[in-house]
């Protein structure tokens, strides 16, 4: 535990596991600290582990659960001699190298490290919601709304993700919901009058769900009126949540720079950190993009990164 090593990956998603398939590849014998399973923001696998189908990552022409697609980046990190912990880290040291990371009690240290926290779907914190999540109920529009044909759904929020998601739901379902709890969208103008010209979406104004019903898929919501609090259910096949995002960067806020909404700020084109030799990628640096594909894109150049770094460091 007390050797320094070439490379230490913070988190296990698609971003985390590319860097590591990379980082062994370049005999770096990364070590993963991947989370803990038990967790629902730091599991190891990231978002994908609570998705079903996925039908957009490249190579797979019949789609791949996404627990599947990610035991299958893990394989192939460790095939090439990526090592794991599979605990949460609790404490970081950027301050000076080689860089310090705990896990609980115990120290690891390394000359590089890169950061793939990932990110959090803010959720409504309703009791069914992380059951029926991948079935009828998601957090990803873009991955998701193919599943939604000629279907009735909704979405809750009323930020720009919210009617953004909404808008491009129209282009599957037979009719779209935008549930938002106030009586004006926070959203931006331009997408506000798209939404409002768009026939197939109805916003529900001063709403708010306060059930989620479904057995084995969502099969509808309970609404409440904000204003007079009177309560009405909705036949839905699809729900989409589209509150807001929180990255995990809880460990990084007195060590990394963050940008205003809590992501870190990487060098424009490079994974590159204020912090020479700490690298950032996924969706813990990227608030806009958000897909597994561009997370492990970034992964893989964190890990180029880190070992260009590597080499024009090591005496
Ligand atoms: P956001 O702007 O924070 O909006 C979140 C929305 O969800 C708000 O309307 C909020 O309601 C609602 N909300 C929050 N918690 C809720 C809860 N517990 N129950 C019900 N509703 C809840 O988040 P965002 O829409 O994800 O956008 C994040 C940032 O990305 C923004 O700066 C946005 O402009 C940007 N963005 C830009 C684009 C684009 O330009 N194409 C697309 C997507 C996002 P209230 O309004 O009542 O607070």
């Amino acid at each position: 535990m007390n050797d320094i090593r070439d490379v230490i990956i913070i988190g296990s998603g698609p971003a985390g596991l590319t860097a590591a398939i990379y980082a062994a590849r370049a005999n770096m014998t990364p070590l993963v600290i991947e989370g803990e399973p038990s967790s629902t923001s730091d599991q190891p696998g990231g978002q994908l582990m609570l998705t079903t189908d996925v039908e957009n990552f490249p190579g797979f022409p019949d789609g791949i659960m996404g627990p599947e697609l990610m035991t299958q980046f893990r394989s192939q990190a460790a095939r090439f001699g990526a090592e794991f912990v599979t605990r949460k880290v609790t404490r970081v040291d950027f301050s000076a190298r080689p860089f310090q990371i705990w896990v609980g009690e115990d120290q690891y240290q390394a000359q590089t490290v890169i950061v793939s926290t990932g990110a959090q779907s803010l959720m409504l914190g309703l009791p069914n919601e992380q059951r029926l999540l991948g079935h009828g109920l998601s957090t990803c529009a873009t991955c998701d709304g193919f599943f939604f044909r000629d279907q009735e759904i909704a979405v809750v929020g009323g930020g720009d993700s919210a009617v953004e998601e909404a808008t491009f739901l129209t282009r599957f379902a037979s009719k779209v919901y935008l549930i938002h709890r106030r009586d004006e969208l926070r959203a931006s103008k331009i997408m506000r009058d798209r939404a409002f010209a768009n026939p197939k979406l109805e916003i529900l104004w001063n709403s708010q769900v306060v059930e989620i019903e479904g057995d084995k898929k969502l099969s509808g919501v309970i609404l409440e009126d904000t204003v007079t609090h009177i309560r009405e259910s909705l036949s839905l096949q699809g729900l989409f949540i589209a509150i807001g995002h929180r990255p995990n960067t809880d460990l990084f806020q007195d060590q990394l720079e963050l940008k205003e909404n809590g992501y870190l700020v990487t060098e424009p084109d490079t994974s590159k950190t204020k912090v020479a030799g700490v690298f950032a990628c996924g969706d813990v640096q990227d608030d806009y993009y958000r897909q597994a594909v561009t997370a492990a894109g970034s992964g893989c150049m964190a890990a180029i990164d880190a070992e260009r770094w590597l080499e024009e460091h090591s005496q």
